[in-house]
Order: C-alpha cells, then sequence, then structure tokens
C-alpha cells in the first residue's frame, strides 16, 4: 500500500486539508499508531479524543465483531435489540437522577446537541438558549447554532442564543477575578436584555476543550447553576471530549459539583465507532422535537461498540488510570514550562491537559506559528498532538485513556525536543 496519503487526498473531499501533517495510517496498537512508512507514532490526541481505549482495543473488536455475527436488526428505529436497550440502561444508571429519564442514541457529538437543542426548546416553550463564547458543540447546522467557537465565524447562530464569556483564570486575571466578571456578566444579562424566563437552557463544557481546554475556576459552575435552578433553565453537560473518565473522575462535571439535567456523550464512547448520547428527563427525550428519524441510529454494533467501552472503562480502572497518568503527564508538562519561554501556561484535569504557547509571557500573545510549527515538529520525531484554543495556540492532549506512564514520559521527551528545535528555529 503506497502513496495512500496521495490517493486519499485525491478521491476524499477537502476536509483532509484540517489535517495537521501529512500522516497516513495503516494500523494501530494501543497508544501507537503505524504510519505507512512502518513509523511508529504516539498518539496523544487519539483523533481528539475518540479512541478512547487505544487502538486495536480486543475488547471493542471482539464486541464488533460479535455484533456484526449476531446482527439483530439494523437500527432501533426499526425494532428493538439488545445491544441498544443495555447502552441505554447503562447510561441510565451511569447520570444523575434528574437526568435519568431517556437516552436518545445518535452518530456523533453534534447530531446529540443538535437533538438537545431543538427538544429543550420545544418542551420549555422558551426561546433563547445560554452558550459560552468559544465554545465547540459540533459542526452540523443545529449544533453550529448554539457554538461560539470563532473557527464557525459566519455561521447561522439560533434565534435566541446569546454567547457568554467562560471564565480563563489564565488570561483573564487569575481564577477568582475571571470568575466574578464571568458572573457579573451572566447576571447583568438576566436582570437586563434577556429574561430569564424566556431561556430554556444553558449548554456547557466542564473543561472548554476547543476553545483552549480552560478549566473553569472553582466554584464558578455552582454559582450558575443556582441561578439556572432559581429561574428554571435547564443545564446541559456537554461531556462529549472530556467526559467518560478522560478528566479523572468519571464526570467531567463532577468536578464542578453540579447535577445537570441532560448529558451529552460521544467521541470517547464509541472508541473511534460513530456512536453519541443524550441522556436527559422523558419530558424533553420524548418531545416529539427530539425525534430525529435518522435510520440506523440505535444501531447494534455500534451500540454494542459503546457499551463495550463503559465496562472496559469500569473493569480495568481507565478512570482511576486517567486521574493517576494525567497527574504524571501534567507534572511532567509543568517542567516543560520551567524550560521553554514558550509554554505559557499547563493545565487540563486528568487526560484533558492543554498547553499554551504563548510569544511573551508577559503580554501572552499567541504563538499561533509557533504552535502549528510545535505539531508538525512532534509528528516528525514520532508524536501524534494537535492543537486547538480560539487563537489555535494550545497544545491538546487527550491521549487514550489506556495511555501509561511510560508512554507519557516518552512522549514528554519528544515534545520537549519539538519544542527546543521550534524555539531554535530548526524546523
Ligand atoms: N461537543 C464537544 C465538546 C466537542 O469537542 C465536539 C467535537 O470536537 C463535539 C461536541 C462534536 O462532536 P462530533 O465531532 O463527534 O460531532
Amino acid at each position: 500500500m503506497t502513496g495512500l496519503y496521495e490517493r486519499d487526498k485525491r478521491s476524499l473531499s477537502t476536509l483532509s486539508n484540517l489535517r495537521f501533517f501529512p500522516q497516513s495510517i495503516t494500523g494501530g496498537k494501543g497508544s501507537y499508531l503505524i504510519a505507512e512508512d512502518g513509523r511508529r507514532l504516539l498518539d496523544f490526541s487519539a483523533s481528539w479524543g475518540a479512541a478512547s481505549l487505544g487502538h486495536s482495543h480486543p475488547a471493542l473488536a471482539a464486541a464488533v465483531a460479535g455484533a456484526l455475527k449476531d446482527q439483530a436488526g439494523a437500527s432501533h428505529l426499526s425494532t428493538a435489540n439488545l445491544p441498544a436497550v443495555e447502552l441505554a440502561e447503562k447510561l441510565l444508571a451511569l447520570v444523575p437522577d434528574r437526568a435519568a429519564g431517556r437516552v436518545w442514541l445518535g452518530h456523533s457529538g453534534s447530531d446529540a446537541n443538535e437533538t438537545v437543542a431543538r427538544a429543550v426548546l420545544a418542551a420549555t416553550g422558551r426561546s433563547r438558549i445560554l452558550s459560552f463564547k468559544g465554545a465547540y458543540h459540533g459542526g452540523t447546522s443545529g449544533s453550529m447554532a448554539v457554538s461560539g467557537h470563532p473557527v464557525q465565524q459566519g455561521v447561522p447562530k439560533a434565534a435566541g442564543l446569546s454567547l457568554i464569556p467562560f471564565p480563563d483564570g489564565y488570561r483573564d486575571g487569575g481564577e477568582a477575578a475571571a470568575a466574578q466578571a464571568a458572573l457579573d456578566h451572566l447576571r447583568a444579562l438576566l436582570d437586563g436584555p434577556v429574561p430569564p424566563n424566556e431561556v430554556a437552557a444553558l449548554f456547557l463544557e466542564p473543561i472548554q476543550s476547543d476553545g483552549g481546554m480552560i478549566v473553569p475556576p472553582d466554584g464558578y459552575f455552582q454559582e450558575v447553576e443556582a441561578l439556572c435552578r432559581r429561574h428554571g433553565i435547564l443545564i446541559v453537560a456537554d461531556e462529549v471530549k472530556v467526559g467518560l473518565g478522560r478528566s479523572g473522575r468519571f464526570h467531567a462535571f463532577e468536578h464542578l459539583g453540579i447535577q445537570p439535567d441532560i448529558v451529552v456523550f460521544g467521541k470517547g464512547l464509541g472508541g473511534g465507532l460513530p456512536v453519541s448520547a443524550a441522556v436527559g428527563p422523558e419530558a424533553i427525550m420524548n418531545h416529539s422535537a427530539a425525534f430525529s428519524f435518522q435510520t440506523v441510529h440505535g444501531n447494534p454494533v455500534c451500540a454494542a461498540a459503546a457499551k463495550a467501552v463503559l465496562e472496559t472503562i469500569e473493569r480495568d480502572s481507565l478512570v482511576e488510570q486517567a486521574a493517576e497518568v494525567g497527574l504524571h503527564l501534567k507534572g511532567l508538562l509543568e517542567r516543560l514550562q520551567e524550560k521553554h519561554a514558550l509554554v505559557g501556561d499547563v493545565r487540563g484535569r486528568g487526560l484533558a491537559l492543554g498547553v499554551e504557547l504563548v510569544t511573551d509571557r508577559q503580554t501572552k500573545e499567541a504563538a499561533k506559528t509557533a504552535t502549528a510549527l510545535t505539531v508538525y515538529r512532534a509528528f516528525e520525531l514520532g508524536l501524534i498532538l494537535y492543537y486547538v484554543g480560539v487563537s489555535s495556540n494550545v497544545l491538546e492532549f487527550t491521549p487514550p485513556l489506556t495511555l501509561t506512564k511510560e508512554e507519557a514520559t516518552a512522549g514528554v521527551a519528544l515534545l520537549d525536543q519539538a519544542l527546543s528545535d521550534v524555539a531554535a528555529g530548526r524546523v
């Protein structure tokens, strides 16, 4: 198999232009991808967190093969099937009581968020939604309509959408000041132009991931929750990227000390297969606005994959592993901060970490070019890493939950080298 990258470019849509480097992958095992030229690449991205169990995990392969062999129907629309029912039962048992009503199964984080956005408006009879500047909730029209990431500038927003600031301790004068300013903004909004009794829901990411892996200040979301409860505003936790153990707790919202009404899962839920879920109260998830009629949703193969992912996370204590290895990885990244002037901030939880690169630690000017060069150089050295952030200057770490401490150490050594090469102009 040669020339895969060129064949891909000639045959597939230009989506491939979004890639960070010219990579063709022909296989993978655990935390490593095998490139077309035979190189082993340590994967610190896991395709933006989708490959939660790493590559070629035997439990996932067995579940998918088994579901295909004994396939019972092709969709939960046409007939009840065991894997979809078991997955739904499992998810209901995992979410807070207030969300444990019904499960909607989809194919992506985008379709799940879009469905929830439609359903909360219809079920509450309210016309407005709150979401955060910098938030990424998906790439379909309805999920982009409730997102605030600048990459989607020019995309029509939901009619009643208000975007509020996400408190960023690094850039907004420290945690306390950032939280206060964001709360003041929200309170002023609800006291003025946005009547709270018109707001159906607030969409939140427990760590704002594509916006720059920003961890909200302690206590901030508890205040937001109190405001929402006072006004009957539903809370939607988008756990698509950082949920299911990645943050070092099963749900990332557990770190915030809040109880959402609706929880959205995707990416890592399928371990790389297309499956998502929205779990929420019956009155919302059973509302006709949540009926989306996508032919093969709740299909037994993807449902079996998701069930295997959840079982493996539990059986192999991957939440605990993500917490422990994440702490180790974060410690190593903090040491890079001492060594490389480019590193402005190291943040995150568990195996959802970010390293913000700046040209100057005082002005905090985003080191956009250096970030792209670092990612490219790391790839040349054998480390897969992507970047995020509203200024595209945050290295993102979302490796498989199965990553070991040794692999974390090996990857950071490559990143160390990449940062040195970029600083010395060797790239
Ligand atoms: N929500 C969050 C928090 C995400 O990070 C993403 C993707 O990056 C999505 C939703 C959309 O998920 P998908 O790309 O699977 O549609």
